[in-house]
């Protein structure tokens, strides 16, 4: 009989996937459902980048590279790093993954053992306990308020931290939250980490670029200078550049980091894709202005769809700085009953009602250890977000 690893069975199979699979389940019987599940822009990737991936297949680009990145692209990042950070990492203080997410996970199970505690703020990404979980070590959940704006409170951090706490995990703009950290919050969290030289920031900046109104972005090793030699920032291409498919993610950090982390990977993935890394230098240098138009119609589509909820009894949400999700609360339909009986007593039935009854798929909030939430994503067409909100509209108002 097969046995699963010890390790796994101490980790959760991603809600999100189990959600997908309902409305995939649901799409095949014929029904309509409108899908705002997905973590990824709507736009196509730029032709540019499109056509640096079809150049470096024809120049024969098609071999193993490096493990931690190609000379090429690792340079393109440190140029990116210092021009939009004004950080300087030195090539050999980057690694290039196959995705943000394989940087994470190289990075907790490069550094993790058994009893050690890694701090992660809720709401959080569905990815970072459970890799915290198959590194061995345990993760540490502090709950940030709505209103605080789902921002750590440095007091909160302060007294999570214990002798054995080895990485706080800072994500900004937030999945699922949407909720960015402005210069002086993060100097306040940095004063407290500044007291702890054993607490390593792990900064995932995934959403840099996808930031609102007059909101500026900036990253902690920026910041606090004195933080930067235990603080690994990591990036990546998939949310700005639209490219969640060539899986290129990449971090720079401390050389004896990143060398443990080429070690993991050395012996995993090898490399990133050579084509998909030849196309991530032609992003991170080519023009960057079309930027500016998906941050406008990613603006446009919050402020809209973010109206169009909170004008839905039962739901309320903030307008966040960054990031394409609206996280809302659904608190006060908890306890109400659905039109064939059924009681709604979770986040989670409100998410299985919402697909079940209007056809929209949400993702609930205690996916992300944020219970009495729901999340839903923007990056879909006017047309989409407009026809889901009407629903859920109407799917709200059948409750009772
Ligand atoms: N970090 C956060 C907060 C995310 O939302 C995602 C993707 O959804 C990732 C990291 C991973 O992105 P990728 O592996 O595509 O680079």
């Amino acid at each position: 009989m097969f046995q699963i690893a010890e390790r796994l069975a101490r980790v959760k199979p991603s809600p999100t996937v189990m959600l997908n699979g309902r409305v995939a389940e649901l799409a095949a019987q014929g029904r309509s459902v409108l899908s705002l599940v997905a973590g990824e822009p709507d736009f196509d990737t730029p032709e540019h980048i499109k056509q640096a991936a079809k150049d470096a297949i024809d120049r024969g680009d098609t071999k193993y590279t490096a493990v931690n990145g190609t000379p090429a692209l690792r340079a393109a990042i440190a140029r990116k790093f210092e021009r939009e950070n004004g950080l300087a990492y030195k090539p050999d203080e980057i690694i290039v993954g196959s995705g943000g997410k394989q940087v994470v996970y190289n990075a907790l199970m490069a550094s993790l053992s058994a009893g050690d505690e890694v701090i992660i703020p809720a709401p959080y990404w569905v990815s970072y306990p459970e890799m915290v979980l198959l590194a061995e070590a345990t993760p540490v959940i502090v709950p940030c308020a709505p209103e605080k704006g789902f921002r750590l409170d440095p007091a909160d951090l302060d007294a999570a931290i214990t002798e054995r706490t080895r990485w706080v995990i800072l994500n900004s703009p937030s999945n699922p939250s949407g909720a960015a950290y402005r210069r002086e919050e993060l100097a306040a969290l940095a004063e407290v980490l500044l007291c702890h030289p054993q607490v390593w920031i792990l900064t995932d900046d995934i959403y840099e670029h996808l930031t609102y109104g007059d909101f500026r972005f900036t990253t902690i090793a920026a910041v606090e200078p004195r933080l930067r030699s235990r603080t690994l920032t990591m990036n990546g291409v998939s949310k700005t550049y639209c490219m969640t498919g060539w899986r290129i993610g990449y971090a720079g950090g401390p050389k004896p980091l990143i060398r443990a982390m080429s070690a993991i990977q050395s012996h995993s993935t090898t490399n990133a894709c050579s084509i998909s890394q030849a196309a991530a230098v032609a992003a991170l240098d080519g023009p960057q202005d079309f930027i500016a138009g998906h941050v406008a119609a990613f603006a446009r589509r919050r402020d809209r769809v973010a109206a169009g909820l909170n004008a839905i009894e039962g739901l309320t949400c903030r307008v966040p700085e960054g990031a394409f999700y609206l996280f809302a609360s659904c608190e006060a339909l908890l306890g109400s009953r659905a039109p064939d009986g059924q009681r709604i007593t979770t986040d989670e039935d409100v998410a299985l009602y919402l697909l079940d009854a209007a056809g929209v798929g949400l993702v609930h909030g205690s996916a992300f250890g944020c219970p009495g939430y729901v999340r839903l994503s923007y990056a879909a067409s006017d047309e989409k977000l407009d026809a889901a909100i009407a629903r859920i509209g109407v799917a709200c108002a059948a409750l009772e």
